[in-house]
């Protein structure tokens, strides 16, 4: 069966791995970035450069967009060079970043009005994931839209979970990065305060994160923290910005999200301090150094 053209825009961090896992699979890939060296790999492996959104669109039947939030969402799938003005009426649009839940039903009506298939298809899973085709992909949007694109989906993921009509992808995704913001807030508190009180910090944190505490996202970010290694997978901005869009989402809908209040404050310290562009584990590193 001949494989669906298929656009990336957006080749950060996550948009990078997706974008090789398409092109390993024989997928035939238009890849898009703001900054175009960071195509030129992907150029050497078989990728399409173009010059705007509107090119990669204009040559895929799926166009998958993974940037940083809502701004750059917009950019990419708006205006004269956006993606929408080139794609023709039939294709698949997926929007995979984390964004809020009001800018995906506009950017859905938009499809729409292109008579395009649209779904939210934000992912868990980080860097590592994302170069090996393990992500989780929550969707949003109609089940034979999902089904048409499963192939695609596919190749970048452990599983892919329909849990709805548009914007129930990205409104789960929140709620998820809310839990691991505040967790992560958590942990760097406590450890300031072990650090502090005196204990043993090895003996301490092998306590916290083999008993109940010790949620998969603590031992990661323990361990990362101990190493000391702050290499992005996922941005402390990208985080906090998560936290803030949770926040929003809960504010439209009257509900105050008090323990992330609490986070977002955290991370903004942190953000302050100068920590944007490290590894949201760092969050901890900002404390200690208090
Ligand atoms: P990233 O490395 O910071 O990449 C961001 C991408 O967005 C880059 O391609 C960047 O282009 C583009 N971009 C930013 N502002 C833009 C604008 N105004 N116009 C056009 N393009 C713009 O981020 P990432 O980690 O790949 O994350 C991408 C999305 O996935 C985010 O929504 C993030 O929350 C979500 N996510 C990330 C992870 C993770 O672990 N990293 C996991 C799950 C979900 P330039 O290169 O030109 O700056």
């Amino acid at each position: 069966m001949t494989k669906p053209r298929v656009a990336v825009l957006g080749l950060g961090i996550m948009g990078q791995g997706m974008a090789g896992r398409l092109l390993s699979a024989g997928f035939p890939l238009a890849v898009y970035n703001r900054k175009p060296e960071k195509a030129e790999h992907l150029q050497s492996a078989g990728a399409f450069v173009a010059r705007t959104p509107r090119e990669a669109a204009a040559r895929a039947e799926v166009v998958i967009s993974m940037v940083a939030d809502d701004v750059a969402s917009r950019a990419v799938w708006l205006g004269p060079d956006g993606a929408l003005a080139g794609a023709a009426p039939g294709t698949v649009l997926v929007e995979s970043s984390t964004l809020t839940t009001g800018w995906v039903h506009e950017l859905a009506a938009a499809a729409c009005q292109h008579e395009c298939e649209f779904l939210d298809a934000p992912v868990t899973g980080t860097k590592p994931h994302a170069a090996a085709g393990e992500l989780l992909f929550l969707v949003g949007g109609a089940a034979s839209t999902l089904a048409a694109v499963k192939p695609v989906l596919s190749v970048m993921s452990r599983d892919i979970i329909h849990l709805g009509p548009t914007g129930a992808g990205a409104m789960l995704k929140l709620i998820n990065n809310f839990m691991c913001g505040v967790q992560a807030a958590s942990l760097a508190e406590a450890m300031s305060l072990l650090e502090v009180s005196g204990l043993d910090r090895e003996k301490a944190l092998a306590v916290l994160t083999n008993g109940a505490p010790g949620s998969p996202l603590v031992k990661i970010l323990s361990a990362r923290a101990t190493a000391g290694d702050f290499t992005p997978n996922f941005m402390l901005s990208a985080m906090a910005k998560d936290i803030n869009y949770a926040l929003e989402e809960g504010e439209r809908r009257g509900i105050t999200l008090e323990t992330g209040i609490s986070a977002r404050k955290v991370f903004q310290q942190a953000i302050a301090a100068g920590y944007a562009d490290k590894d949201f584990s760092a969050v901890i590193e900002s404390r200690r150094k208090r």
